[in-house]
C-alpha cells in the first residue's frame, strides 16, 4: 500500500458508513437524494415520446482524472452482468475504467472492493434476481465496511428500483444510471470518501462517449456498438426509457475501432445495438445507414462480422442487397418478430403485420438463399387468445425459424401493456410457451440434421465447458460445434465434419489439414 492508499484509506471512516446503513432513516435518504443528484423522472412514456430534437453531442475527452488514476492500486473489482450483449458490453467498457484506476479483476466476492452489479430491467425474473444478490451481499459488507457495492445497468433507471434500494438496501454505497458509466472514476472516489450512498442517474438521454477504454472477455470475438437507445417504444418495453433516445456513432469512429480489433487479432466483430437498423437515422449530415456501414466494414480483413439485434420494420434493401455480397458479412440474421397475429403486433407498436413480416422473409430468402433465421417471440401478450397465439406457431413453422428466444410476456411498470388489463392466466400462457418450446426445438433439430455429414468452418473460441479434451467454436450460421481437435486451432478457423446432430449443437472430427499444428 502506498502512501496515497494509505491517506485515502484513512479517510474512510469507517463507524461513520456503518452509521450511515444503521441510523439514516430512509425517508432522510430519499428527501437528499431527491434534492440532490437524481432528476426524479420515472419511466414515463408521455414524456420519453417528446424526446427533444436537440443534437447528440460526441465527447473525445475522456480520461481518468489524475487524482483516482492510482486509486484502485493493489485493490479488486468484481463486475457481475445481467442481461443482454449490450451489458456485456458495457461491463467491459467498466472493466476498462477500473483498470486503468489500478484495480484488477477479481472472481470472487471474499476477495473484491468493488463489487458491481450490472442489471437488467427487461423482465420481472431479471430483476428478482438482481435483489436476490443485493441481499446475499449484506452480510460481505457488514464484515469488509470498506467495499464499495454498486448497481448500474437498466435497472438503476427505474425509479422504483432506486426508491427500494434507499429504503430497504442501505448497504449499498453506488447507484447509477446507464449514461453515466464514463463517470465511474468521479463516482468510485465519491463512494470511498463519502458518507452518504450515491446515486447518480441522469435521465438525460445520453450523448455518445467516445474513446473509453475496454477490458474485452477474449481476444476471438469482439461487441462493438454501433448505436444506443432505441425510440421504437414496443408499448411492453422498457428499454427506451432505461436507454434513452436512438444515437449512432460516427461511421469513422466504429470503422476505426474495428480496424484496431483486426490488429489486435480478433477473428469476428459483433455490431451491437438495440434497434441496429436504425443505424444512421439520427444524422442530419449524412445520407449513411447500416447497409453502408456493413458495405465499408466488408472492405476489412476481418474473418466474421455479424450484427444484432434487428428490428423488422428498419431492414430496408440497401441491407440485404450489401449482405448478399456474403464474404465476411454472415448470413445469419437474428430478426425478432415478437408475435404471428397482425392484430397482437398492432397492440405491441411493432408498426408492421404478419404479412409484411413474411414478405421481409422472402425478399431476404431470394437474396440470400442460404440464410438462416432466428428470431424472439413473446406469448402471452395481455388478452391474447387461443388463435392469436396459433398464429405464433404457424408463422414459426412458416418462416422455418432455426432458433428463437421465447419469453412469457412480463408487466413492466411504467409501458402502455402493464396498464392494460389481462384475462390470460398464467397456467395458459405457461402451457404456450412449453407448446412454442416443443416446436422451437423440433424446428432446431431438423435444421442441425441437414448439417450431419457435412464439413463446416468452425471459428474455435476454446475448450468445451463439460470436457476439456472437447473444443468448441460457431460456424458462420451460428451452430455450435463440439470437437476433438489441438489446443493450437483455439482462435483460428478451422473445418469440421459432423458426424452427429443434436437438438442444439453438432459434433464432429477436425479435418487435420486445414490446421496448423505446432
Ligand atoms: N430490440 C430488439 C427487438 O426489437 O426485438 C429486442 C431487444 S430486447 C432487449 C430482447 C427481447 O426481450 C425482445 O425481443 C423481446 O422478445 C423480449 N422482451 C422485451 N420486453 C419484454 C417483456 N416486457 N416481457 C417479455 N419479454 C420481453
Ligand atoms: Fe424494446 Fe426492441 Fe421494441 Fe426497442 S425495438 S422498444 S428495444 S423490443
Amino acid at each position: 500500500m502506498n502512501e496515497e492508499q494509505r491517506k485515502q484509506q484513512a479517510q474512510i471512516e469507517q463507524p461513520d458508513n456503518f452509521d450511515r446503513i444503521k441510523n439514516t432513516s430512509s425517508d432522510d435518504m430519499i428527501a437528499k437524494y431527491f434534492q440532490t443528484s437524481y432528476e426524479p423522472q420515472s419511466p414515463d412514456i408521455k414524456k420519453a415520446r417528446k424526446r427533444r430534437k436537440e443534437d447528440i453531442q460526441f465527447h473525445y475527452d475522456f480520461s481518468i482524472p489524475e487524482d483516482v488514476a492510482t486509486i484502485g492500486k493493489g485493490k479488486k473489482f468484481l463486475i457481475r452482468t445481467y442481461g443482454c450483449q449490450m451489458n456485456e458490453h458495457d461491463t467491459e467498457v467498466m472493466a476498462g475504467i477500473l483498470t486503468e484506476m489500478g484495480y484488477e479483476s477479481t472472481s470472487s466476492t471474499d476477495d473484491a472492493d468493488i463489487i458491481l452489479l450490472n442489471t437488467c430491467a427487461i423482465r420481472e425474473n431479471a430483476e428478482n434476481k438482481v435483489f436476490g444478490e443485493i441481499g446475499h451481499l449484506k452480510p460481505l459488507k457488514l464484515e469488509k465496511p470498506d467495499l464499495i457495492i454498486g448497481v448500474c445497468g437498466c435497472m438503476s433507471q427505474e425509479e422504483s428500483v432506486v426508491n427500494r434500494i434507499l429504503k430497504k438496501h442501505q448497504h449499498i454505497d453506488l447507484i447509477f444510471g446507464t449514461h453515466n458509466i464514463h463517470r465511474l472514476p468521479q463516482l468510485v472516489k465519491e463512494a470511498l470518501f463519502g458518507k452518504e450512498m450515491i446515486v447518480e442517474v441522469w435521465s438525460k438521454e445520453g450523448d455518445v462517449i467516445e474513446n473509453l477504454p475496454k477490458v474485452r472477455k477474449g481476444k476471438i470475438k469482439a461487441w462493438v456498438n454501433i448505436m444506443y437507445g432505441c425510440d421504437k417504444f414496443c408499448t411492453y418495453c422498457i428499454v427506451p426509457m432505461t436507454r434513452g433516445k436512438e444515437r449512432s456513432r460516427r461511421p469513422e469512429d466504429i470503422i476505426q475501432e474495428v480496424r484496431h480489433l483486426v490488429a489486435q487479432g480478433y477473428q469476428e466483430v459483433t455490431l451491437l445495438g438495440q434497434n441496429v437498423n436504425a443505424y444512421g437515422k439520427d444524422f442530419e449530415d449524412l445520407e449513411y445507414g447500416l447497409g453502408d456501414l456493413m458495405n465499408d466494414i466488408h472492405k476489412i480483413d476481418i474473418p466474421r462480422v455479424r450484427f444484432t439485434t434487428s428490428h423488422p420494420r428498419d431492414f430496408d434493401d440497401r441491407l440485404i442487397e450489401v449482405l448478399a455480397q456474403g464474404g465476411n458479412l454472415l448470413d445469419h440474421i437474428h430478426l425478432p418478430v415478437q408475435s404471428g397475429s397482425t392484430e397482437i403486433l398492432k397492440k405491441m407498436n411493432r408498426k408492421y403485420t404478419r404479412e409484411e413480416y413474411l414478405e421481409l422473409v422472402h425478399k431476404i430468402r431470394k437474396a440470400m438463399p442460404n440464410a438462416t433465421l432466428t428470431t424472439d417471440i413473446i406469448v402471452g401478450f395481455p388478452n391474447e387468445t387461443e388463435e392469436q397465439f396459433e398464429e405464433t406457431m404457424t408463422l414459426m413453422e412458416e418462416v422455418g425459424f432455426e432458433a428463437a428466444y421465447t419469453y412469457i410476456y412480463s408487466p413492466r411498470e411504467g409501458t402502455p401493456a402493464a396498464r392494460k388489463k389481462d384475462d390470460v392466466p398464467d397456467e395458459v400462457k405457461k402451457q404456450r410457451l412449453y407448446r412454442l418450446n416443443e416446436l422451437v426445438n423440433k424446428q432446431s433439430a431438423e435444421s442441425m440434421k441437414k448439417y450431419d455429414g457435412k464439413t463446416v468452418k468452425v471459428l474455435v473460441e476454446g475448450e468445451s465447458k463439460k470436457n476439456p479434451d472437447v473444443l468448441a467454436g460457431y460456424t458462420e450460421r451460428n451452430k455450435l460445434v463440439n470437437f476433438k481437435g489441438p489446443k493450437s486451432s483455439i482462435g483460428k478457423i478451422v473445418e469440421v465434419k459432423i458426424t452427429e446432430a443434436k437438438t442444439w449443437s453438432l459434433n464432429g472430427v477436425m479435418v487435420e489439414s486445414t490446421v496448423e499444428v505446432n
